[in-house]
């Protein structure tokens, strides 16, 4: 198959600078939590995309010298000589499909504490480190000298960076991540010399180090400018207008416009806040601006959308973060005109959460993320089948599906048995509920690829028991039946049954999704959970009239949405929508009329009338199935039945996306030798130098 024609401005080459990019898909910084620590790791994983058609892939930031680091991110660094292999290799994986290699290089000031080198972190002034967790310490303000020396580090770090093989080099001033952009904003630039005041004077550091970076790389390497459009907190901040002013005057300065939003949780919105294209407002009008390029974000995914911004003069090169790593294979596949194919991302931002806990990122919609070298993962491919083993799925959620889907590729005949009318288990039910609808894509693509394999049959209305499954006589079988929210209060606060008394009316969030509402008025939801169901279902209850309190003995709504930069707005959400909310309290007990909660700190208890309760706590896997399978172990034989694992919830319950990879992982691991207590990746191990 070819492209539609539609799509072929996509495909045109754009010039930047010394360097040409292939088509308009440009794979713009992001971080993925692999970085310094998994080098061998993060070079593949970016290596991969050049294989998905990206014209330009680049790093995460690199952080250009050891006086800002923002331990305990784990992104690149090249602070000397020695960082550069890492980098290189990068370069290489990058060039081997002829992609060209951009990298972020980024000095923190203000955003890095310095944890590691115990360097006084500088800024524009004296204020204290803007890092997520009020670090007690301050940047330094700097001087001359402190600039001259930045500007040394810069130039320095690009010419390394250049010698790695680069060919798109970062001036960075955006996320609230970098130096340039403390020095632009109003909020971090207290200064009254040359540098601070008036906008020209704010820019003046962003215009140098760019003008350092021209010359010392400019000649075959092209130059970026990477900017924060807004801060989006009015004119205190960096915002829209000033930035098209500064904009203006460095027009023609760097070789190409990288344009964002900042923080980065405005950068990098989920789906239940924002739609695609979402950042069109923040960037239209800038290309009348400039000759240069500009690329730009939007969690872009549809072919369409990407064609409009093209042809309405908005952007010139589709950035993308988040949907090259749901889809490496973008490009390729509408260059192959395989639309249908595309694995969309959805907006859940659990890649973001894998940075934020400093382990490798993993993605809900591709698996392979972060598996690429360490257990030699593809997001496209997997090897044939290594033996002609029947495999029988049960259970048709996240796991099950992609279980079938990838035993599907391989080429093993499988049957996938689901015990309702429908496919996607738990994210049917969740996309269901407000701001989750995108999450429905990772069912559609799966039940999409499903439907193309002859080797794959799906048999509905199919809820099967273990005699069943003994008589059917498949070789291997895969429990993905799911769990189901707890109605006993388990979770956090309570390890054992929460005393609940007769008479008290009791939903859980799976009643809620099955369409059932309390019949009083008045609810509360106590949210043990911390993610984000117990918040969305405070929305549903809010949004139906109930009058609802959400209590938490966590400080806040949805403590561990931190993780994926949602926790502030999921509370904003809350409180416009009338929820009282509780914190520092959980709920210790509950009778008809009458819900006790107990402080987090004292341990005192109080009353407060109640209605209906929802509880939102821990879940129990569904493994029954496997349990009775186990215990019939000696039929097995008979019934030519070699293997049963549980996976996914029905092993233990966990987030979309360890279920995805769970089924995904069943399916690579069919067939192959038992490795024992050896180590299931590879990984990369620190050089130990001598004395
Ligand atoms: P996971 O997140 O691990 O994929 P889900 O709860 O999303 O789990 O999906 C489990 C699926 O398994 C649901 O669609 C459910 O209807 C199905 N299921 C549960 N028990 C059985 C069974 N005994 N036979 C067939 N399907 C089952
Ligand atoms: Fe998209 Fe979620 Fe994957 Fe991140 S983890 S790329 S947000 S699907």
């Amino acid at each position: 198959m070819t492209r539609e024609s539609r799509y072929d401005i996509l495909f045109e080459p754009v010039k930047i600078g010394p360097v040409t990019a292939k088509n308009r898909f440009y794979q713009v910084p992001h971080c993925n939590g692999l970085g310094y620590r998994d080098p061998s790791a993060v070079a593949r994983m970016r290596g991969i995309k050049g294989e998905g058609g990206w014209a330009v892939i680049c790093t995460e930031q690199v952080e250009i010298h050891h006086t800002s680091e923002i331990t305990p991110f784990i992104e690149l660094r090249l602070w000397d000589d020695r960082d550069m292999p890492a980098l290189t290799k990068m370069a290489e994986a990058i060039h081997e499909h002829d992609a060209l290699a951009g990298i972020e290089l980024a000095y923190n000031g203000m955003n890095g504490a310095n944890f590691y080198t115990r360097e006084v972190p500088l800024g524009p002034s004296h204020l204290p480190i803007a890092t997520f967790t009020y670090d007690p310490l301050q940047a330094r303000a700097m001087d001359h000298q402190d600039i001259r020396n930045l500007r040394r580090w810069h130039k320095n770090a690009a010419i390394r960076a250049k010698k790695c093989g680069f060919d798109i080099i970062y001036v960075y001033a955006a996320h609230g991540f970098s130096i340039l952009q403390h020095f632009l904003s109003r909020q971090f630039n207290h200064r009254t010399d040359e540098y601070g005041g008036s906008l020209e004077n704010r820019m003046r550091l962003l215009r140098e180090i760019t003008e350092d970076t021209k010359e010392a790389v400019g000649d075959t390497s092209a130059v970026a400018i990477r900017i924060a459009m807004d801060e989006l907190i009015g004119t205190e901040g960096i915002h829209k207008a000033e930035v098209m002013e500064v904009i203006e005057r460095m027009a023609e300065v760097p070789d190409l416009w990288d344009l964002t939003l900042s923080d980065w949780s405005n950068d990098s919105r989920t789906s239940r806040f924002t739609e695609e294209a979402a950042e069109e407002p923040f960037v239209i009008g800038v290309k009348k601006l400039t000759s240069k390029p500009i690329v730009g974000v939007g969690r872009f995914t549809s072919p369409d959308l990407m064609v409009r911004q093209i042809k309405s003069g908005i952007l010139d090169l589709i950035g993308a973060a988040r949907p090259s790593i749901a889809d490496p294979f973008i490009p390729k596949k509408i260059e192959e005109g395989r639309i249908e194919d595309i694995r969309e991302c959805i907006g859940c931002n659990i890649c973001v959460s894998g940075d934020l806990t400093m382990s490798p990122s993993r993605c809900t919609q591709n698996p392979a993320m972060g598996e690429e070298w360490r257990k030699g993962w593809h997001p496209e491919y997997i090897r044939p089948k290594d033996s002609d083993s029947r495999i029988l799925i049960v259970g048709a959620g996240p796991a099950g599906l992609e279980a079938a889907r990838a035993l599907g590729v391989r080429g093993y005949e499988v049957a996938l048995a689901e015990a309702t009318r429908e496919l996607g288990g738990r994210v049917a039910r969740e996309s269901k509920l407000p701001g989750l609808s995108a999450w429905g894509r990772v069912r559609d693509y799966r039940a999409y690829q499903l439907q193309k394999m002859t080797n794959v049959e799906i048999f509905y209305d199919s809820a099967l028991d273990a005699a069943q499954i003994l008589e059917f006589g498949y070789d291997h079988v895969a429990i993905a039946t799911g769990a189901s929210w707890r109605r006993d209060g388990i979770a956090h606060a309570h390890l054992k049954p929460m005393p609940i008394a007769e008479g008290v009316e009791v939903l859980t969030p799976d009643d809620l999704m099955a369409g059932k509402r309390p019949m009083a008025r008045e609810v509360t939801v106590f949210d043990d959970d911390h993610y984000y169901m117990g918040s969305v279902l405070a929305e549903l209850l809010a949004k139906d009239n109930y009058k609802v309190t959400f209590v938490t003995a966590s400080v806040e709504v949805s403590n561990w949405s931190r993780n994926t930069m949602e926790q502030h707005k999921i509370q904003a959400r809350l409180i416009e929508l009338g929820v009282e909310i509780i914190t520092n309290q959980a709920v210790a007990a509950v009778a008809p009329g009458e819900i006790t909660l107990r402080c987090s700190y004292t341990g005192r208890e109080t009353s407060r009338a109640g209605g209906a309760l929802v509880l939102v706590t821990a879940r129990l896997p569904h493994d029954q199935l496997y349990l009775d399978l186990t215990a019939r172990q000696s039929d097995w034989a008979d019934a030519g039945l070699k293997s049963v694992k549980g996976i996914g919830d029905a092993w233990a319950p966990g987030t979309i996306a360890i279920a995805v990879y769970a089924g995904r992982r069943f399916a690579e691991e069919l067939d192959t030798p038992d490795i024992g207590d050896a180590l299931p990746f590879r990984r990369e191990i620190a050089e130990l130098l001598q004395g």
